[in-house]
């Protein structure tokens, strides 16, 4: 599927316009011309010195994320279309963990001219797909020039009610740590794709071997921002105490919690919602299954903790997983392992983990 992908974009770039050749307000043009206003309070979008959004008497939230060439991305296997719906959809999560709605979104590139106009025209054919599906307005953004490699600055907008926004600051003693979808598979996709990166590498004439790995490279290179939890909790009538969204492994956004609202936890190792293909690709890669979900990262679910008096309503909903609880702070963080040991939960990140296994 991602093979065939690949050869569509090959393709496109061989027909291939120099950025020279347009100069920057035509190539701005260019790659905006599609786009489309979808929100009412989108009042201006495109086209003046700022674009300009009406609030009324909700709160904006504003996020922010920079991704640069070599860094956060590779092009080796990340096609350019799923890239920018990728960095848009990052964004929308930010906005999903405050439980707020995205609503516009600004993006800066910074390009070299290693890089086509039909190039950045598929990059921003994912952004007007995450556009379109999260019914977001792409207001404006800045075009540079770069030395070397490409430089993507994605800025989202989001709306919420003041009294619904969840922080990371709220948790208490006896809350019930949940969360949504299931963990690891983004970061075993990762591992799939390095795996074949290496394979082209010793013989380019080698197709890589992608097939019955969709999940798991769908959740690394096409991620989903979970903004429908907004309307699920609102709908069981739970306001959750706090909430993250799951960028850098479960193991980090569970201390982040811990470290905001000034308390400790008790995390289940044999509650952690793994999908059985990543358990057994994990056991491959000859790594821990738990270890994927603790440590992988851009799984992009979210994390909450609600009130203990909620758990009949959440255990009842399909896609929610109660994994743990909030205990006092003196107590620490604990992950209590299948076989009845308590550890303590550290976040080895994402560079730990990639070096571990390197
Ligand atoms: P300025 O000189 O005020 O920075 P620009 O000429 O850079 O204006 O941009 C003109 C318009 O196009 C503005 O509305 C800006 O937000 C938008 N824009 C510029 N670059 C991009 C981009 N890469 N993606 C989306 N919109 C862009
Ligand atoms: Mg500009």
């Amino acid at each position: 599927m991602y093979t065939r992908k690949n050869k569509k974009v090959q393709s496109d770039i061989q027909k291939r316009t120099e950025l020279a050749e347009l100069g920057e307000f035509a190539l701005i043009d260019r790659l905006t011309r599609k786009v489309k206003i979808r929100n009412p309070g989108t009042l201006k979008g495109i086209g003046d010195d700022a674009a300009v959004i009406e609030v009324k008497d909700k709160a904006l939230l504003l996020s922010t994320d920079l991704l640069i060439e070599g860094v956060h991305f590779d092009l080796t296997y990340m096609p350019l279309k799923h890239l920018g719906y990728k960095a848009a959809v990052v964004n929308f999560s930010d906005i999903a963990a405050m439980n707020g709605i995205p609503k516009q979104m600004t993006v800066s590139i910074a390009v070299s001219n290693r890089f086509s106009v039909e190039a950045l025209e598929e990059l921003y054919g994912g952004f007007l797909l995450a556009c379109e599906k999260y019914k977001v307005d792409l207001v404006g953004g800045d075009t540079s020039s770069s030395v070397k490699g490409l430089m993507i600055s994605v800025t989202v907008t989001g709306e919420a009610d003041k009294k619904e926004i969840i922080y990371r600051n709220g948790a208490k003693e006896g809350d019930l740590l949940c969360v949504t979808g299931d963990l690891g598979a983004a970061y075993i996709g990762l591992l799939i794709l390095e795996r074949e990166k290496e394979v082209y590498k010793e013989d380019p004439g080698m197709q890589p071997e992608l097939t019955g790995y969709e999940y798991v490279l769908q959740r690394q290179l096409k991620p989903e921002a979970r903004t429908d939890v907004y309307n699920l909790l609102k709908g069981l009538g739970v306001q959750p105490t706090s909430m993250i969204d799951i960028s850098d492994g479960l193991a980090s956004e569970i201390l982040h919690i811990c470290k905001g609202s000034g308390v400790g936890c008790k995390l289940y190792e044999d509650k952690i919602p793994i999908d059985t293909q990543v358990r057994n690709l994990a056991m491959e890669f000859k790594i821990v299954p738990t270890v994927c979900a603790l440590s992988g990262g851009e799984d992009y679910e979210l994390l909450f903790t609600v009130r203990q008096q909620d758990v009949e309503k959440i255990s009842s909903v399909m896609g929610i997983s109660i994994i743990g609880h909030m205990v006092p702070a003196s107590e620490g963080q604990k992950l209590i392992t299948s076989d009845g040991h308590e550890i303590d939960l550290t976040a080895q990140g994402w560079d730990a983990m990639r070096n571990r296994i390197a």
